[in-house]
């Protein structure tokens, strides 16, 4: 639990700040609200009025509405509300996503909302933080999760789909944020080829476009005649699309799907696809433990995800003196990746059915752990299970099955 003093605190709307009289990332309708980035468990509307970084304001106008009341920000720029001094710093994860740093009474915390640390062509780049107090996510927060970089990664992807001229092949990932930074990657690979979307994607295109993000020309699939061939275009679709009726035109489409998730067998049996990207846009392992170590909090928060593993190894292994944070709509973000509401905001259904690793042994999954991307850790089927992490004994740990999660960066 947060202490009821401190410069952060749990309410019943969220995290809020008491010095500046405003809640982080509220999950119900408050007066005023800080918003680390657009995804939905993150953004939600009705607030009164929101402060945000402004290379995602287009994101979070057209999901909250154009008329809301947005201070638009830059990272790093210093802000003073009521009595505490407000930065935004970049979170890695999507386009305008950032961490939040508060300051008041001579201490400093730091959320860090999604982050991750792994190099993404469509957004800004981590910016590591010093705070005296942090709450980080963990959404993939075991030690089976380690990412290989999203250019290695599309480059996978480039093949998958070149290898097929056949078929169409169809690409599932999350609308905001993933579909983007696997065109951006796409395009720094050297592709020219007009890539197809699904309505819920190419919503979101422009606003990338118009921060200068770089990406493989596109178009929306309902803009072909019907007539046109469709064997060998690529088409990138929300999840939700998989099950709906706008798959019939794709029929006889090789499929895969991109996530951090499909690192985990059983989610990659339980999504149905023939192939499985290991791409996620949060914190693998080693980066929730270089972020921790980094910022020079005497104390972490975790929320999000697998908490309790990783509060336990940063105090057993690391010192640092951490406790899973719970909580009201702490719990609720819990979606493979996080992205799970926002699809349902967007032109499709929503997509239910989180994958989330159940028991997962560790003694064998170390093994699988050494990995090349894709390499399947063992993974029970079913909803949370117990979870047995070697390396920090062997006492059964509650998984919270939340987000999904990151990547990796070399520590000093
Ligand atoms: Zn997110
Ligand atoms: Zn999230």
């Amino acid at each position: 639990m947060l202490p009821p003093d401190g410069l952060i605190s749990l309410t019943p709307q969220g995290l809020y700040c008491r010095a500046a009289d405003v809640w982080i990332d509220p999950w119900r309708p408050v007066s005023r609200a800080l918003i680390t980035h657009g995804h939905a468990d993150h953004a939600r509307p009705g607030c009164g009025t929101y402060w945000a970084i402004g290379a995602g304001a287009g994101i979070l106008r057209k999901r909250l509405g154009q008329g809301i009341e947005l201070h638009s920000l830059d990272y790093g720029e210093a802000l003073q509300i009521g009595d505490a001094q407000v930065s935004f710093h970049s979170a890695g994860h999507v386009l305008g996503s950032a961490q939040i740093r508060l300051e008041a009474g001579g201490e400093s915390w730091l959320v860090t909302g999604d982050f991750k640390r792994d190099a993404d062509l469509s957004c800004a780049a981590f910016e590591p933080v010093r705070a005296d107090v942090l709450i980080s996510e963990a959404t993939f927060g075991l030690p089976i999760y380690r990412w290989s970089p999203g250019a290695q990664v599309a480059a996978e992807i480039r093949t998958w789909w070149q290898s097929c001229p056949q078929r169409p092949s169809v690409l599932f990932c999350y609308a905001f944020g993933k579909a983007q930074r696997i065109l951006a990657e796409l395009h720094a690979l050297g592709v020219e080829q007009e890539v197809l979307l699904h309505g819920a994607v190419a919503a979101l295109i422009e606003p990338y476009r118009q921060q200068g993000i770089a990406l493989v020309p596109t178009r929306p699939l309902s803009a072909l005649s019907r007539d046109e061939p469709l064997a060998g275009r690529l088409v990138l679709a929300p999840p939700a699309a998989q099950a709906s009726a706008w798959m019939k035109r794709l029929r006889g489409a090789q499929t895969a799907f991109a996530s951090g998730w499909m690192a985990v067998r059983g989610a990659r049996r339980r999504r149905g696809c023939e192939s499985g990207f290991v791409l996620s846009d949060h914190a693998d392992w080693p980066a929730l433990v270089a972020t921790a170590r980094q910022s020079g909090a005497r104390q972490v928060y975790v929320t999000h995800g697998q908490s309790d593993v990783l509060a336990r190894y940063l105090r057993e292994v690391e010192g640092i003196a951490a406790e899973p944070l719970q909580g009201g709509g702490l719990a609720e973000r819990g979606n493979p990746d996080g992205e799970v509401g926002r699809e349902a905001t967007a032109d499709d259904t929503g997509e239910t059915g989180a994958a989330i690793p159940g028991d997962i042994t560790i003694g064998e999954a170390t093994a699988g752990d050494t990995t090349e991307p894709g390499a399947e850790p063992a993974e029970p089927e079913g909803a949370a299970g117990l979870i047995n992490v070697g390396l920090i004994n062997a006492d059964p740990i509650h998984a919270d099955p939340i987000h999904g999660g990151e990547p990796r960066e070399a520590l000093p």
